[in-house]
Order: structure tokens, then C-alpha cells, then sequence
């Protein structure tokens, strides 16, 4: 987003993107890096596949297969570990998680996306793995470091999470065993709260310990199909939540003050189109709804950011009139932490070989800035 004036509508979203290195499937096949990022200005360059011929690609495809050039608020290059400038999941953290989190800890609501195709790093760059872990367990145990260090006889803090899946616009449980017929919950709105899942579990967590333990716990719950794309190909959007909760107590007037804060972080579904998976029936609708929440965020993060809709001085329209957070379920569910004084990102993960997906993936991003 730009400035403008005093209000600066759109600096509450952040738009970075990430790429990763090559996998063994690709150097088997002798892959070539599509991808130039230059960390001084934080752009990102998409080169044609080589030995494209673009007037014949374009006679061919009706496609126009160039360089592309982007500029996003950070670009990280994940390709190879020997680069200098070579991002590593603390560098991600430090750029992105810390920020969000001093916010959170000022009382506000933030998110968290990670979006690209099937095996672009999404899971990587929020999960991560046991020797490198990504930005929620390093958010879970910055926020426990900060509670263990804030806490005083005026301050203590509260911790639950929760975490469901959105899955062909169902929403399902991620703490609850897996049923089959799976069991979805119902969308509720109050009016103080805005939009809810019904019957949520939350669970209160004491330690950084204890929550990865139920994050892992829902980790392995989450559904995943397999597709001719990815075996483990995951379909579904999932969000995990925090909930922090300041109980401030003043002891001169004894009075109590609570703010509470969410903490999104959200693992999206595979943005491939279906065509590419071959997919059919059942696996394509899943297609079709996926892209429906898919686009809907798009639409929702570019409003955000963009400076026309931005709330004005002395305005009284604000951005929820213009923003379309019904249009689906994750968008609903998601609007408390989407715009307001909430702050955004989306991460945009990329393969380094994929010129169709990732131009496709940049260009998601780009709308969104
Ligand atoms: P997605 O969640 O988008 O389907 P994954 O996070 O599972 O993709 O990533 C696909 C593979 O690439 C995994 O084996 C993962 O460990 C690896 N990978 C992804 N990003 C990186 C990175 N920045 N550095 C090293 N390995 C990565």
C-alpha cells in the first residue's frame, strides 16, 4: 500500500515472497532457477523456461512467456543455502513474526498466510520441521518468552488456541478425532464477536511445550488427498489460532483491564488450478471451492490495501462496507483479523522451475499489495 497523508490505509498489509530451493525431483530432470531476487531493491524477476522461443510459445499457447518483473515489501531468497543472501526460517521470523507479534502484544489481531501451489513451501515456511522449525512454533515460543518476562503482579497473560480446517467451505475441527462421515461445524455471527465457529475447541495452553504438542496434535489431522500434482497434496485451508488474552490489574484503584488479541496463522490449500492435477469429479469441485475462498482473500487483501477504500478522518464509511468477506467461508471467519487496526501478510511461496504456477502465484501477490 501507499502513503497518504497521515493515514496510510494499506500499511497494515504486507505482501513478501519466498522461494524455495530445488527439490531432488528437480534436479533429476536438470531443472534451471526462473527466479532473480535482488535484496536491495526487493524485487523479484520470473525468467522464460530456457530455449523458450516466445513468438513460438505464443503461437502455440496464446500465452505470453517473458521476464516478468514484481516489487514486493520483502523478497526471500530460500534457493540456495551457500547464497549469502540466503533467507533462513529465523530470517523469515525476524522480518515478519516478530513484528506481528510486538502487535499483538500492543492488543491487536494479525494473520498470517502462506499461499502458492502444492510444494512451493507453504507448510515449510509456517510449520517448518523439527531441525527448522518456521514461523508458528517460533511465534508460539517468542510469545512465551514474552509472557515469562511481562508478567508481574499487575500483569498476567491468558493462552488458548484452536485450530480448524476449511475444506470444500466446511469448516472441521482439527482438535476433534477425524469422523467419517467427517462432522463440520456451523458458522454463527454475535453481534459483539462478529462471525464464530460454533463448538470450537479451544484449548488453554501453558507453555510453549504444551502448545506445540496440540499443534502437532492437529497437524496430523488435517485432510489431505492425493493427486497426480503431490501425493500428500493438501485441500484444505487450515488456521491456527491464538488467543492472547492481557488481564492488567491496577492496584490503586483495583480495577481490571483485558485485551485480547488473535493470533492467525494460516496454512492455505495448494493454488493450482485443477486442470493441472488432472483431477476430476469430487477432486475438481474441492477445485473449484478452494479457488472460491482462494479468490475471495485476494480480493479481500487488495481492498485492504487498497488507499481508496481506507477509512478517512472524520469519514464515516469504513472499509467492512467494501471489503467482500462474505463471499467465503474463510474470508468470514477471518474478517476480525483482516483490516481495521488488524495487521496482514501474505507470504507468497514459490518453486523455483514452475514458470506457469509461479507467474500465476506472483501475480495473486501482486494484486494484493
Ligand atoms: P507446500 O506446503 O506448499 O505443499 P512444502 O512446505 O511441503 O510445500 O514444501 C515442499 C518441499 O520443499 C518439502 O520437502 C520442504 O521441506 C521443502 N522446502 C520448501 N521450502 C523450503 C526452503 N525454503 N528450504 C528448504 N526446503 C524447503
Amino acid at each position: 500500500g501507499s502513503l497518504n497523508g497521515n493515514v496510510n490505509p494499506g500499511g497494515n498489509v504486507k505482501v513478501v515472497v519466498r522461494v524455495r530451493g530445488f527439490l531432488p525431483r528437480e534436479v533429476e530432470r536438470g531443472a534451471q532457477c526462473l527466479i532473480e531476487m535482488n535484496p536491495q531493491t526487493q524485487s523479484t524477476k520470473l525468467l522464460p523456461p530456457p530455449g523458450t522461443d516466445p513468438a513460438n510459445a505464443r503461437a502455440q499457447t496464446r500465452k505470453v512467456v517473458e521476464e516478468k518483473n514484481f516489487t514486493f515489501d520483502n523478497s526471500f531468497w530460500s534457493h540456495d543455502t551457500e547464497d549469502e543472501h540466503y533467507a533462513t526460517q529465523e530470517d523469515v521470523y525476524n522480518c515478519l513474526g516478530e513484528e506481528f507479534l510486538d502487535h499483538n502484544f500492543e492488543g491487536y489481531h494479525t494473520c498470517i498466510f502462506a499461499y502458492g501451489q502444492t510444494g512451493s513451501g507453504k507448510s515449510y515456511t509456517m510449520m517448518g520441521t523439527a531441525d527448522q522449525p518456521g514461523l508458528i512454533p517460533r511465534t508460539c515460543e517468542d510469545l512465551f518468552q514474552r509472557i515469562e518476562s511481562n508478567e508481574s503482579a499487575n500483569i498476567s497473560y491468558s493462552v488458548r488456541v484452536s485450530y480448524f480446517e476449511v475444506y470444500n467451505e466446511h469448516v472441521r475441527d482439527l482438535f476433534q478425532p477425524r469422523t467419517d462421515p467427517p462432522q463440520y461445524l456451523k458458522i454463527r455471527e454475535s453481534p459483539t464477536e462478529g462471525p464464530y465457529v460454533k463448538d470450537l475447541t479451544e484449548i488453554q495452553v501453558k507453555n510453549y511445550t504444551e502448545i506445540l504438542k496440540y499443534m502437532r496434535m492437529g497437524d496430523s489431522s488435517r485432510t489431505t488427498a492425493s493427486t497426480k500434482m503431490n501425493d500428500t497434496s493438501s485441500r484444505s485451508h487450515a488456521v491456527f489460532t491464538i488467543m492472547l488474552k492481557q488481564i492488567h490489574h491496577d492496584y490503586r484503584t483495583d480495577e481490571t483491564t483485558e485485551r485480547l488479541a488473535r493470533i492467525r496463522l494460516v496454512d492455505l490449500a495448494g493454488s493450482e488450478r485443477a486442470k493441472a492435477t488432472e483431477a476430476t469429479g469430487q477432486r475438481l469441485r474441492e477445485g473449484g471451492n478452494i479457488n472460491k475462498s482462494l479468490t475471495t482473500l485476494g480480493r479481500v487483501i487488495a481492498a485492504l490495501a487498497d488507499p481508496k477504500n481506507g477509512r478517512t478522518h472524520g469519514s464515516r464509511r469504513s472499509t467492512r462496507d467494501i471489503v467482500p468477506y462474505r463471499d467465503s467461508i474463510l474470508t468470514w471467519l477471518l474478517k476480525d483479523s483482516l483490516g481495521g487496526n488488524s495487521k496482514t501478510a501474505m507470504i507468497a511461496c514459490i518453486a523455483p522451475a514452475d514458470y506457469d504456477e509461479t507467474l500465476s502465484t506472483l501475480r495473486y501477490a501482486d494484486q494484493a499489495k
